[in-house]
């Protein structure tokens, strides 16, 4: 029994409290508008967030090779693996909008999905994971309804048709789902898979070649005017392997698959972050069925409507591309940042081991030890400085963005890629050759920290911004067959430092 205390039983505890004070200005008397209140006219622009689904029977969940055609409420999951965008006909339903027809796989088998629209599009990328409920699959044999992959299709509408669906998993996707290549068998090679080079050498006449890159670059997002007034988007990707490179280029709704897209601040989930984010330069990695390939420009890859497509497949040999990506990426890069916590200065210094190594005997250690991490001196003498003509070319200072490289005479600088502002570091190669009594070592291949950059330099080097002519010209003299001591250090992974011989700091 609730004492008389905990409940207010008058009236007046049934209706909300009055405002104390009348609405804050009245709307001048010419303007009486339409009756609504202004929040009642936001609610009903705002488009109408698509209500949860639920399944309004029981759906039999499927594997993609097991479904067949006729009617069946059945559910399947996979990744969507090819994307068009398909014309608006005659025949098209009025009350569509639009639609794309999907091509969806798991690893068992791969199937085409239409999914019309009316209002509202999910932001379907290539490599997203989708469920799909339906309760009729067809056979589009010899039609141009599905793909020639995969015959069977399941048409949704799910705006007008509550029994179908198609979610997308963006807070769910661990990225570990439905990431082997169909016809994978562990510990066997892929069946069709052939290098960038024999592919444009003849194999793209093979059905069902396979080529698998990894993106190189991904340039800017265009809108482009077709030949018939229509718009369409396209975003082009310099795709390799270790063999050569070409061109993707994306289309229409599948040119936004390699733009990342923003995550609310407030959601942490992990998944949820790496499903929307982008695909990487140097690191995303495609496998190609089947691509489009334009004769006349023979590195030129498009996307079919057979084309099937997986983003970074789950299989050895793309984690291998992707390995070899990295080291290549830092031995092509123009300007490295030094790498942190690999060498320790105050060792080299104040160590009780202090080693002198000749060039010679730098390369001979770096060849018998590849894995190895050492430091030391070497004695150098300073053959070419191009402090002079790297001023002139402004490219005393550089960097790299969007896999293009930057230069100016300046510290920061515009990327033409994504307009953003890079910092710029001082150019390794205003140090030309150096050479000891045993060998030489050719410009770009010192790496200097900017400590280094201070002792050689004799001031930080955005002070050569100010430096007059004549002032230039001295310390270009003064330095060229300058005798030097390096502090170095080697590593023998190239995904650090390329390579390169990185120079701590430098003595007289
Ligand atoms: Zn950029």
């Amino acid at each position: 029994m609730g004492g008389s205390g905990e409940v207010d039983a008058s009236i007046q505890a049934f209706f909300p409290p009055t405002p104390q004070s009348s609405p804050a200005k009245r709307p001048p008397a010419d303007d009486i508008g339409d009756g609504f209140t202004a929040e009642e006219i936001q609610v009903a622009l705002q488009p109408k967030l698509p209500e949860p689904w639920h399944p309004p029977g029981k759906y039999t969940e499927s594997d993609i090779c097991d479904l067949r055609s006729g009617p069946k409420a059945v559910t399947f999951m996979g990744r969507i693996c090819n994307l068009v965008d398909v014309a608006n006909t005659p025949k098209t339903s009025r009350s569509a909008r639009g639609c794309v027809k999907l091509c969806v796989k798991d690893e068992t088998g791969a199937t085409t999905v239409r999914l019309w629209y009316a209002h509202h599009v999910p932001a379907l990328r290539l490599g997203s994971l989708v469920s799909i409920w339906t309760t009729h699959i067809s056979d589009g044999e010899n039609g141009t309804l599905s793909s020639t992959g995969a015959p069977l299709y399941a048409s949704l509408f799910p705006e007008r048709d509550r029994s179908c669906h198609l979610m997308l998993h963006e807070n769910s996707d661990d990225g570990g789902m439905h990431k082997r290549p169909l016809g994978f068998r562990k510990g066997q090679p892929l069946a069709g898979l052939m290098t960038l080079q024999n592919f444009f050498d003849g194999g793209c006449d093979v059905p069902d070649a396979r080529i698998l890159v990894v993106v190189k670059s991904i340039g800017p997002k265009k809108r482009v005017t077709r030949k018939d007034e229509t718009v369409t988007e396209n975003i082009n990707l310099t795709v390799q392997d270790d063999t050569a490179e070409a061109i993707l280029g994306l289309w229409g709704s599948t040119a936004a698959s390699p733009i990342g897209r923003p995550v609310s601040e407030n959601n942490t989930n992990p998944e949820a972050i790496a499903a929307r984010e982008g695909w990487k330069s140097g690191e995303t990695v495609l496998l190609l069925q089947g691509p489009g390939c334009k004769l006349n420009r023979s590195t030129y890859l498009t996307l079919t409507s057979a084309t099937i497509i997986d983003v970074d497949p789950d299989i050895p040999d793309a984690a291998w591309l992707r390995r070899w990506s990295v080291r290549q990426r830092s031995r092509e890069a123009i300007n490295l940042p030094f790498p942190e916590g690999v060498f320790d200065l105050a060792i080299i210094k104040s160590g009780p081991i202090r080693c002198l190594y000749t060039i010679a005997e730098l390369d001979e250690f770096a060849r018998a030890a590849p894995t190895e991490t050492f430091q030391g001196y070497l004695s150098v003498l300073i053959t070419e400085v191009k402090l002079i003509e790297y001023r002139k070319r402004l490219m005393l200072f550089s960097g790299e963005c969007c896999s293009m490289p930057l230069y100016a005479n300046d510290l920061v600088a515009t990327c033409k890629g994504c307009e953003q502002k890079v910092v710029l570091r001082a150019s390794p190669k205003i140090i030309g050759q150096v050479m000891d009594e045993t060998a030489v070592v050719g410009p770009g291949r010192l790496l200097f920290s900017d400590r280094a950059w201070r002792s050689l330099l004799g001031r930080e080097p955005a002070g050569l911004l100010e430096l007059g002519e004549d002032e230039m010209k001295y310390l270009s003299d003064r330095l060229l067959f300058c005798r030097v001591t390096l502090l170095f250090g080697w590593t023998g992974d190239e995904s650090v430092a390329g390579g390169r011989i990185c120079v701590l700091d430098v003595t007289a």
